[in-house]
């Protein structure tokens, strides 16, 4: 073990100058990281795979910059993935018992990026199956451990990839977000998560669950690395036709004007720890001079309703391609229908199951209108009062859950109670817009000390804006 080197605290480009004065190399780095894996991931389960092949990679690295390359952005940065992302040549089974057998043919544009850049993909990390949870227990391989008590939920879907950031098991990560799963994993686990502007980064590559809401982001120690690893991975990619060329939009106000959304605010479902800890943040940005202001988001109290149709409807039709033809478990039947049902009924697990028969439901004749459209047409009056809140300020202000980390085995088998988890988090996804959860203050709960994370949302391509008020809460938390 190197004593040099507190990987608590070493950030990515704390690592790119070390490495310029030789003072340690990728190898080294990789081989700390791996030592720190195989020590805590027997407890923690946050990595389904530990990639053999990331120290080849890491020599390759040394090799450049022993003939004095210059570091790229991530040169030698040891990376997890969250396992519904794909790499060439590697398992990818998005914790499914339905893709155990599925190796990608071929690396997701985010991935390219990663090696573009210098990073180390260190392995695969755990996650709910096909993203759906909030806690990673609905994972085929079993829940990933919360650092900060084991006997609690790490957050999902991305657990894996925060519990490899807060435990030291990889400097940064990358995961996914439909409704929360960056953000919410982040805050449980104390680090930084960023929830992109929908279309900012490329889905070519990422396992489908609900596709007008995936986006692929980082989850990092700080808020700096986190922009650091945005800033390889987004940008307009000819295999995304969704994706689109990132325009940055600065704030309308010289000094940045902060929103607090009164409803979200006034209702009694916040547990009275983490509403101090907003109510700190938001005086914290009163003293620095800050503008703070009530705003209005009338729509977004039925975000929660609306996500639970539109993204079952969509899960139901992504997750037809898994009929025991195409791709991984196949079971057979007497006839091609009882194929399915029997592929189909062994490879999912039950929320999956849950949400392709919601789904189906909602989509079904005469009942389309009355679920489906409907919910789509709030969608829209969701995304419309963030747009009239964002020609007034520049960022809003917000819990990021409503409670700190929760017991395992708690809420997973009360599916409503962990659907409510993610109240604060789906207006932002529904609406598009990016979202920043960064660590703020604790709460004493069973004499552990818990994370809370504060949420800060931004108007589309205003990641930067995030960026620049995320710095300071970590400068005054
Ligand atoms: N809790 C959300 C859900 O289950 C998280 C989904 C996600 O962001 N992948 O739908």
């Amino acid at each position: 073990m190197n004593s040099r080197i507190d990987l608590n605290t070493l950030t990515i480009e704390e690592t790119r100058a070390r490495f310029q004065k030789g003072d340690i190399s990728a190898r080294e780095l990789a081989a700390i990281y791996e030592d720190g894996i195989k020590q805590k991931n027997g407890e923690l389960n946050a990595y389904i795979e530990i990639f053999e092949d990331a120290f080849e990679a890491a020599e390759a690295i040394d090799a450049r910059l022993e003939a004095g390359d210059m570091p790229r952005l991530l040169e030698g940065i040891p990376i997890a993935v969250k396992d519904n992302i794909l790499i060439r040549g590697k398992k990818a089974t998005a914790a499914s018992k339905i893709l155990a057998n599925y190796t990608a043919s071929f690396d997701a544009t985010v991935i390219g990026r990663l090696r573009d850049a210098g990073a180390i993909l260190m392995g695969r990390t755990n996650m709910d199956e096909f993203a759906m949870g909030s806690s990673t227990e609905q994972s085929v391989y079993g829940a990933a451990k919360n650092p900060h008590d084991t006997g609690r939920v790490a957050g999902g879907s991305s657990g894996g990839s925060a519990v490899a950031v807060a435990a030291a098991m990889a400097m940064a990560a990358l995961g996914s977000e439909t409704g929360g799963s960056i953000r919410q994993p982040a805050g449980f686990t104390g680090v930084v998560g960023l929830k992109p502007t929908y279309s900012a980064v490329s889905r070519n590559g990422l396992i489908a669950m609900a596709s007008s809401l995936d986006q692929i982001g980082p989850l990092a120690k700080t808020v700096r690395d986190a922009e650091l690893l945005f800033d390889v991975i987004k940008g307009k990619d000819p295999k995304d036709a969704t994706s689109a060329e990132y325009e940055a939009r600065s704030s309308l106000h010289e000094k940045i004007v902060i929103g607090v959304p009164q409803e979200w605010m006034r209702g009694d479902g916040m547990d009275a720890d983490v509403r101090t800890i907003i109510e700190r943040a938001i005086e914290t940005f009163r003293e620095a001079g800050y503008e703070v202001k009530e705003i209005s988001l009338p729509h977004t109290p039925y975000a929660l309703s609306v996500y639970y149709i539109i993204v079952p409807a969509e899960v139901s039709a992504n997750l037809a391609r898994y009929d025991g033809v195409r791709y991984g478990l196949s079971k057979e039947g007497a006839n091609v229908i009882e194929g399915y049902f029997k592929t189909r009924g062994a490879g999912f697990g039950p929320e999956v199951r849950r949400r392709a028969i919601l789904g189906t439901y909602v989509l079904s004749a005469g009942y389309y209108d009355a679920y489906y459209r409907r919910a789509s047409r709030v969608r829209r009056l969701i995304a419309q009062d963030f747009e009239n809140a964002f020609g007034e300020v520049d960022c809003i202000v917000a819990p990021v859950s409503p409670r700190p980390a929760f017991k395992l085995g708690e809420k997973v088998k009360d599916p409503l109670s962990m659907y409510l988890e993610d109240i604060f988090l789906v207006p932002a996804n529904l609406a598009g817009i990016p979202a920043l959860s960064v660590p703020y203050g604790v709460v004493e709960r069973d004499g552990k000390k818990l994370p809370v994370g504060v949420q800060l949302i931004g108007p589309r391509f205003g990641e930067g804006i995030l960026f620049d008020i995320g710095k300071f809460l970590e400068a005054h938390s």
